[in-house]
């Protein structure tokens, strides 16, 4: 683990703000760990307005409200006014389940910057199906169109696994139906509720293939019009992506009862200890907090990442990735060609199975 002090800090730029865990949808892939932290000990707007502040202070310049479904916070609209007075992008993350037209018109009077919705898949039926909630599909086309009547930038996340991922075609011509700007291709990962759905949700490397080559096509046949954003998932991949641009290093996650995590994922790893905005500004956290210290610089490395040249480029890959597939939060993530676990990946991608998917539920 990193000494604290001997490592120079970054500047945060990002904060993940989850309003809630609370959330109508029961989508099987939800990154929500699976302990859901309940609505009694949510933060409430005015600790979450301080937070903002001390967010700015520190140098971040962008809040994303998530959750859960941060619709289900009855006090969503000061919330955004606070990030917003804060002087924050402010990005709304939500499912559109919850989220009525008369309040995103008080979100955009609220300075509201920019939306993103999440969408199952291109078909209604399917949709509803992977989000376990019978007409999300159509609410979501509903509040899409809202966004883009009132002219806020709305990007379209698409979760791709195996049940959905030869659409991609049909859900980038939805999203562009849609009038988004920018379409998220992204492949699930497996924590929380999702490790739990692997082997029912894991796409063939058949079906990773042909994605592959169907967001090129679609990035030709659409330049100009829309930003397709889209990478190789991790079980099917040589290297690792820099997780969250690197542990403590560039953004912040805040659970819905205050506890400050390095990335969402991160209560997955045993024997870190949290810091809470309820005890701690959030740049004492920033600075001295244990679990952003844990994995700070190069020096908790082991090898290969160690003396390996792109130490500092991926930063080893994911702790959180690395606990789940080796249970070692400091081993090198194997999903590196390099790791000596690398072989696992393989085999686990190959473990698919049609079992019923578990939803995910308070
Ligand atoms: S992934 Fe689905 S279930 Fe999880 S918070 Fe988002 S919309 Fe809700
Ligand atoms: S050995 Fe470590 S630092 Fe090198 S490429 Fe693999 S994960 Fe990255």
């Amino acid at each position: 683990m990193a000494e604290a002090g001997r490592v120079p800090l970054h500047t945060p730029l990002g904060l993940l703000a989850e309003l809630t865990h609370r959330c109508p949808l029961g989508c099987p892939y939800c990154s929500n760990p699976l302990a859901l932290e309940p609505r009694d000990g949510e933060l409430d707007a005015a600790t979450w307005a301080r937070v903002f502040g001390e967010a700015a202070a520190l140098g971040v310049l962008q809040v994303h409200l998530s959750g859960g479904e941060p619709g289900a916070r009855r006090d969503l609209v000061e919330i955004t006014a606070a990030a917003h007075d804060a002087g924050l992008y402010t990005n709304l993350i939500t499912s559109a389940v919850g989220i009525a037209a008369d309040t995103l018109h008080k979100l955009a009077d609220a300075g509201l910057d920019h939306v993103q919705i999440s969408i199952q898949d291109g078909a209604p039926e399917s949709a509803d199906r992977i989000a376990g909630y019978d007409g999300a599909f159509a609410r979501k086309r509903a509040l899409a169109a809202a966004v883009v009547g009132l002219k806020i930038p709305l990007t379209v996340n698409v979760v791709v696994h195996r049940a959905n991922i030869d659409r991609i075609e049909a859900m980038v011509a939805l999203a562009l139906a849609l009038g988004a700007g920018r379409v998220e291709v992204a492949h699930v990962q497996y924590y929380g509720w999702a490790l739990r759905n692997r082997a029912a949700l894991m796409p063939s490397a058949e079906q990773v293939t042909r994605a592959a080559t169907a967001v090129e096509r679609l990035r030709k046949r659409h330049h100009g019009e829309i930003v397709i954003d889209a990478v190789v998932p991790d079980y099917y991949a040589r290297l690792p992506k820099p997780c969250v641009g690197g542990w403590g290093r560039r953004s912040l996650n805040v659970t819905p009862s205050g506890k400050v995590l390095p990335c969402h994922a991160a209560e997955s790893i045993p024997g870190l200890e949290f810091w809470s905005v309820r005890e701690h500004s959030l740049a004492e956290i920033w600075n001295s907090s244990p679990a952003f210290n844990a994995f700070r610089g190069t020096a908790w490395m082991k090898e290969p990442c160690r003396s390996c040249a792109r130490r500092e480029v991926d930063f080893g890959g994911c702790r959180c990735q690395a606990f789940a597939l080796t249970g070692d939060a400091a081993a090198t993530d194997p999903v590196c060609h390099l790791a000596p676990h690398h072989a696992d990946v393989a085999a686990l991608a190959a473990a698919q199975d049609d079992a019923p998917y578990a939803y995910r539920h308070m």
